[in-house]
């Protein structure tokens, strides 16, 4: 299975992605944690890259396309993967669609889900996530704060910096303006499954389940 999440930040992208690479026992590839482990780490380059994610723009395509080259390519995704994040411009999908004839993957999914921009600015405004695990939570849902543990593992919780109101809006208007036209790239290519993310985590991923069964039996 190898299958291209695509949708608005806040959408449930990570959530399901999640859930699915357990299910179907291939890696999930999150450019955005990949970016967050080299904040954390203090890099130089993560020095760069938080100004930009605080910001709520994108880190250029070039450094973005060599950050997915090498996890790509590594042995752990040869039987497939979940990318999360990736691509998030045109240029990007054009550098991956590169990359899969390098590799030798001719088929792939790419699963679009979909929320409106109120619904996500309300569900970010309340996401806190573990520092240990990268678990997502929702402090209105789940019952908890920011200053709470952890309810999986008891690490300590955080908010994203980059879920700020103001960010969150510059987010929406980048996705917006240069993500979604990604949408008429893959659907042009008959590879775009579309799933409503507005509802639970359980009816989005039990629909997800469905497509994608379909997809592969139909192939
Ligand atoms: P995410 O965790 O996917 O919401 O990503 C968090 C932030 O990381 C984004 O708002 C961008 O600043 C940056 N980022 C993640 N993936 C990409 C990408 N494919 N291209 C450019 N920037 C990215």
């Amino acid at each position: 299975m190898r299958l291209i999440l695509i949708g608005p930040p806040g959408v449930g992208k990570g959530t399901q992605a999640k859930l699915l690479a357990e299910h179907l026992g291939v890696p999930h590839i999150s450019t955005g944690d990949l970016l967050r482990s080299a904040v954390a780490a203090g890099t130089q380059f993560g020095k760069r890259a938080k100004s930009i994610m605080d910001a709520g723009q994108l880190v250029p395509d070039d450094i973005m396309v060599g950050i997915v080259r090498d996890s790509l390519s590594s042995p752990r995704a040869a039987g497939g993967f979940i990318l999360d994040g990736f691509p998030r411009t045109v240029p990007q999908a054009e550098a991956l669609a590169g990359l899969f004839d390098h590799l030798g993957v001719r088929t792939y999914t790419v699963l679009n889900l979909e929320a409106d921009d109120e619904e996500i600015i309300r569900r970010l405004g309340n996401r806190i996530m573990c520092r240990n695990e990268g678990k997502i939570f929702n402090q209105e849902m789940d019952g908890i704060t920011a200053r709470d543990q952890c309810p999986s593992c008891g690490g300590p919780l955080y908010q994203r910096d980059d879920d700020r109101a103001e960010t969150v809006r510059e987010r929406l208007r980048v996705y917006h303006s240069t993500t979604q036209p990604l949408l008429d790239y893959y659907d042009g290519k008959g590879v775009m499954i579309t799933v409503d993310g507005m509802n639970s985590i359980d009816i989005v991923n039990r629909e997800i389940q469905i497509l994608l069964n379909d997809v592969q039996s139909s192939s």
